[in-house]
């Protein structure tokens, strides 16, 4: 999950000033964690009190990633959040409204880490991403995204990964040179998760594969949440990376991160 919020903040400052180029300073003062960040610890805070519970019913689980949601999205109101979404949060009385938004896709990464088998990944999936984004694209996208983690966890390669993902989700045949030329910004959750797989599979360690979603433009650090979410699960992170991402995170973040961290990844980052 941490490659998520790696990628939220490296993309926040270009965002909605576009470079198309991998030539720029990784992190500065200016980036910030934004929805994406907040919405992957949300997930993860969810994912830990439900695992208290013994995982027996996914329907538990929706009910704490709703509590964990509006409460994580209200504490950190300016964080970004598209339109629709800010509604939902402060509106209780509100249910699922089909969202096929990335959002589905960029918060979905701790499922991805604390599942314990193939099914029960999809089962989580859908437990945490239908209780807004149920349209079948969204749940598309969030499955698509924390099926790879699960399966780079058993040691899938890259190719691997981009064949499973052909098999069962979306085709997967433009490279980073059509992205950079053509790719035009992109909320929606098919057209986000497609760029951001493809610049992990054209990368060769995780910090270039979050420099291809930047140089692609378009809502990068959604982009780039989703890439480096993945990312962390087939490389791992470095660890001055992973102490330098620590200092932009406050306290309440910070404790959620090592929480969930000590309860289901190894301290190799990957395992
Ligand atoms: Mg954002």
């Amino acid at each position: 999950m941490i490659g998520a919020i790696i990628g939220d903040t490296v993309g926040s400052r270009f965002e909605f000033d576009n470079i198309h180029t991998k030539e720029f300073e990784f992190l500065t003062p200016e980036c910030e964690p934004t929805d994406d960040s907040i919405m992957t610890i949300a997930v993860a805070d969810a994912i830990i009190e439900w695992d208290k519970t013994g995982r027996e019913n996914y329907e538990v689980l929706s009910d704490y990633t709703v509590k964990a949601m509006r409460s994580w999205g209200l504490a950190y109101p300016n964080a970004g959040y598209g339109g629709h979404f800010f509604w939902w949060l402060r509106d209780e009385s509100m249910g699922p409204y089909n969202s096929c938004g990335n959002g589905a896709a960029m918060r979905i990464s701790p499922v991805g880490w604390a599942a314990r088998d193939l099914e029960e990944c999809k089962q989580m999936s859908f437990a945490v991403t239908a209780v807004t984004h149920n349209h079948p694209d969204g749940i598309m996208g969030a499955e698509a995204t924390a099926v790879q983690i699960f399966l780079a966890r058993q040691g899938y390669s890259k190719e691997e990964l981009k064949q499973y993902e052909e098999e069962n989700y979306y085709t997967l045949h433009l490279d980073m040179p059509w992205y950079r030329e053509h790719y035009q910004w992109e909320s929606l959750c098919n057209g986000t998760c497609q760029p951001a797989f493809q610049c992990l599979y054209d990368s060769k360690d995780f910090e270039d594969s979050i420099r291809n979603c930047i140089s692609i433009g378009g809502d990068c650090d959604t982009t780039a949440a989703i890439c480096g979410a993945v990312s962390q699960a087939v490389y791992g992170i470095p660890k001055e990376l992973e102490s330098q991402i620590r200092s932009y995170l406050d306290e309440d973040q910070l404790a959620i991160v090592d929480s969930f961290n000590e309860r289901f990844i190894l301290p190799c980052g990957r395992c």
